[in-house]
């Protein structure tokens, strides 16, 4: 893939941030780039240059591209930028790169600072993917050993009975059998003292394998929870809204979707410093954790944004619900414990959706976050719900 139009125009319009603030950043390094993906390339100009006939020429195209990047961009030299750049310019990277249009497309500037926020996002994520696939392998394996395990130790033990009852029989025999009866008896009391010892042996085992299968799912947990705030992150709320939507989907129960986010949340960390910001990450979501219960999941979505999954609440209770949350925020008046000067009103808006109003899981997840959006531009600390589907069903 070609780097598609970043020079010229556009490009030109916004003057890049020396400072590499990312303050106009908002949701793009935590979303994913899912949203971005589907629609920004159309709306870049495209300039798709004939194909080059030379490996020559297209290692010089590459390099064209990633210094019109780094210069149109106002972007340093260095190490990450040039890697970053030629990820981005050859497509090697295909999620960054839509994220980089979508950002461009925004009118916002690319900098180092939000560069090296969307790379490291990604590269979390990417770890905690490659850590509960693993884990998942783990817990697979494991459990096929145990049933054979188990199984082996079944066979073994009703094995050593029937030796058992032969050892037994051998005895009765008189000793009119002399020297052979004799050899059998010692034979199989031999057998059976060795199939005692595998059974023990497959025991022993099996209680292993038991204390193992434990501490898997106890790192699957452990891996599934967001350690700032304790709540389950976005991969547990991936899998557990896949479930929902599947169980609700058959029962024919209502399910919605709330996108909640912290309004202004940077003027926070700029105010009162990244830790301070930690705490008042962690004070709304032990707040939005009041809301849950066996048919209330809450998550943390990433940075300032939460999900909340609501089973059997028509999307008028639903909001509600989300609406007393934020109204409960909205009341608290926080202080900064190390300074004591008063974090002024914490409040969030949010998006909620009726997932089955939608084509898809997906659909309806977008269809909270754009009316997340709308809550923001109406002035924020609001609630909305999400626009029906635009398609006729
Ligand atoms: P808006 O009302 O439009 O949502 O504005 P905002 O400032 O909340 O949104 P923006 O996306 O501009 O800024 C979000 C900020 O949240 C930027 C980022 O540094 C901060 N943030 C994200 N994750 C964390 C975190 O784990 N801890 C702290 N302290 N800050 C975080
Ligand atoms: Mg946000
Ligand atoms: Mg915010």
């Amino acid at each position: 893939m070609r780097w598609l139009g970043f020079g010229g125009g556009k490009n030109d319009s916004h003057a890049p941030d020396a400072t590499g603030d990312a303050s106009n950043s908002r949701d793009a390094p935590e979303r994913g780039g899912n949203d971005a993906s589907a629609e920004s390339p159309a709306r870049l100009p495209a300039v798709c240059p004939p194909p080059a006939n030379s490996s020559e020429e297209r290692r010089r195209e590459t390099l064209d591209d990633i210094t019109r990047f780094l210069l149109d961009n106002n972007l340093p030299i260095s190490p990450f930028t040039l890697d970053t750049a030629h990820d981005i310019v050859t497509g090697a990277n295909p999620v960054l790169a839509a994220l980089v249009a979508a950002h461009v497309e925004d009118d916002q500037p690319v900098t180092v600072r939000w560069l090296e926020d969307v790379v490291q996002a990604q590269e979390t994520e990417n770890g905690a993917a490659q850590l509960h696939a693993l884990i998942l392998r783990l817990e697979t394996t494991v459990d096929e050993f145990a049933n054979t395990a188990s199984v082996a130790r079944t066979a073994t033990t009703d094995y050593n009975s029937a030796l058992e009852a032969h050892v037994g029989d051998l005895g009765a025999i008189d000793s009119g059998g002399g020297n052979v009866i004799q050899q059998l008896t010692t034979l199989a009391r031999d057998m059976l003292s060795r199939t005692r010892e595998v059974a023990r042996e497959l025991t022993r085992s099996e209680r292993e394998t038991r204390t193992l299968q434990k501490r898997l799912a106890d790192a699957r947990a452990e891996a599934e929870i967001d350690h700032l705030t304790g709540l389950p992150n976005r991969r547990a709320f991936e899998a557990r809204y896949n479930e929902e939507y599947a169980a609700t989907r058959d029962s024919g129960e209502p399910l919605c979707v709330a996108f909640c986010d912290i309004d202004e949340f940077k003027r926070i960390n700029d105010n009162h410093g990244h830790e301070a910001g930690d705490r008042v990450l962690r004070t709304v979501a032990q707040s939005l954790a009041t809301m849950s219960d066996e048919k209330c999941h809450v998550a943390r979505h990433g940075g300032e944004e939460f999900v909340v999954l609501l089973r059997d609440k028509l999307i008028e209770e639903a909001c509600a619900v989300i609406d007393e949350a934020r109204e409960m925020i909205a009341a608290r008046r926080l202080i900064n414990r190390s300074t004591d000067v008063p974090f002024g009103r914490i409040t969030l808006s949010a998006g909620v959706a009726d997932v089955h109003a939608y084509r898809d899981a997906r659909e309806a997840l977008r269809a909270a976050d754009d009316a997340l959006l709308r809550a923001k531009d109406a002035g924020r600390n609001l609630v909305l719900k999400a626009d029906p589907p635009d398609h006729p069903d």
